[in-house]
């Protein structure tokens, strides 16, 4: 079950999907994110349905994503960026 630990103990619960995060998108990669999920759906509703094709787009579409999760107890903004490292920030 994937968790994420604030600085002050608390715990995010990372496994329902969806989660009370918030996807972030580089502005110069919405574009591309656009494309992506057009072609998705096109896939989707065709018959000829590959399932690699549609994995090969749902996996392009989430390594445009990052995560932000913000604390309930004490307002830390966590930044989980696409490589996996974490940027924290405490709202004022
Ligand atoms: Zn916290």
């Amino acid at each position: 079950m994937p968790k994420l630990l604030c600085t002050c103990g608390y715990i995010h619960n990372l496994s329902p999907i969806p989660d009370d995060g918030y996807i972030v998108i580089k502005d110069q990669t919405y574009e591309s994110l656009i494309e992506y999920e057009i072609n998705l759906s096109q896939l989707q509703s065709s018959r000829k349905t590959e399932y690699t094709d549609q994995d090969l787009l749902i996996s392009r579409i989430n390594e445009l994503q990052e995560r932000l999760y913000k604390c309930p107890d004490c307002n830390e903004i966590q930044w989980i960026k696409k490589d996996g490292t974490i940027e924290r920030y405490k709202c004022i």
